[in-house]
């Protein structure tokens, strides 16, 4: 049996919480039961909303909570290359294509869609790319790109999930339903998703898929907020030949009104629980991991 190797992958765009709290301790006692090895990650491509002081307090607050790691952290920002082969080798498949449109022009679009009957949202609520930039011709797209216009590359949805044919993951968490143990990847749920742009030659899904590969994680443990996106992760495997993962998607903690907690809630905020006097020991009992 090969060594387990599981991660834990905040981004640096705001202090760390109570949510990212339990998903770093649960990592930690995961890794430690499978006698395996936990590595940190640094998810940085947005460079407009990570902040080296951020960067610094996730390895402080992490040191608080007394989670060790091994010495060598990937950060995302510095490994463009890999993302921009990933995104070579999708395009020579011919499952990317980019599309020009600004935020204010897809929004029109997506409104227009909905006054004619309707227009389908993603699990997180935001409508599906209404796909006019794939009708494109090479000519236009090469005349824009040399232009200089701002694009997104896109993935070919249908294309790319006809070629990948019907997939799965293996969940020993629970998704949102309930769901566990084997589950049907729905990426199609998507849409056209943004697998890069034209300063930034990755995405989230990307630079995730790119790295768990690279970094041979075997165990992904994470919040149940992910759990939709695995069928996007699953796709994106399959397509660029990359290992599958197992999958552990857990509870999301939750504030007092019951809503997701965010980055910019000082309140539960790892830092201000600590200057309220909090230990370790007490976050683990608040997130529900003491003993
Ligand atoms: N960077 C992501 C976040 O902070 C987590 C990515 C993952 O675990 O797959 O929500």
């Amino acid at each position: 049996m090969h060594t387990r190797i599981l991660r834990f992958a905040p981004s640096p765009n705001g202090h760390l919480h109570l949510g990212h709290a339990y998903s770093a301790l649960l990592n930690q006692d995961m890794t430690r039961e499978l006698g395996g090895r936990f590595l940190l990650r640094i998810e940085d491509i947005d460079a407009a909303r990570c902040r080296p002081e951020y960067e610094a307090a996730i390895y402080e607050d992490l040191h608080w909570l007394g989670i060790t790691w091994e010495a060598e952290v990937r950060r995302q920002s510095g490994h463009f290359d890999d993302y921009q082969a990933a995104l070579n080798k999708l395009e020579t498949a011919g499952l990317i294509y980019p599309s020009f449109e600004s935020r204010s022009e897809i929004a029109a679009l997506v409104d227009t869609r909905d006054r004619q009957g309707g227009w389908p949202r993603d699990p997180d609520g935001v409508p599906l790319y209404p796909g006019n930039a794939r009708k494109l011709s090479w000519a236009e797209r090469e005349r824009r790109r040399r232009a200089g216009d701002p694009f997104a590359l896109r993935l070919a949805m249908d294309a790319a999930s006809a070629r990948a044919g019907a997939l799965t993951w293996t969940e020993s968490g629970t998704g949102p339903q309930g769901q566990s143990g084997l589950v049907a990847a729905a990426p199609q749920m998507w849409g056209d998703v943004v697998l890069g742009r034209k300063d930034v030659p990755s995405s989230y899904h990307l630079a995730v898929v790119v790295d768990d590969a690279l970094q041979g994680v075997t165990d992904v443990v994470r919040g149940q907020d992910l759990f939709w996106s695995t069928g996007i992760h699953r796709l994106l495997q399959t397509l660029l030949g990359l290992p599958e993962p197992a999958y552990h998607h857990h509870k999301l903690i939750l504030d007092a009104g019951g809503r997701k907690l965010s980055k910019a809630t000082q309140a539960t905020s790892l830092r201000e629980l600590r200057a309220g006097g909090a230990t370790a020991v007490d976050i683990r009992r608040m997130v529900g991991l003491g003993r």
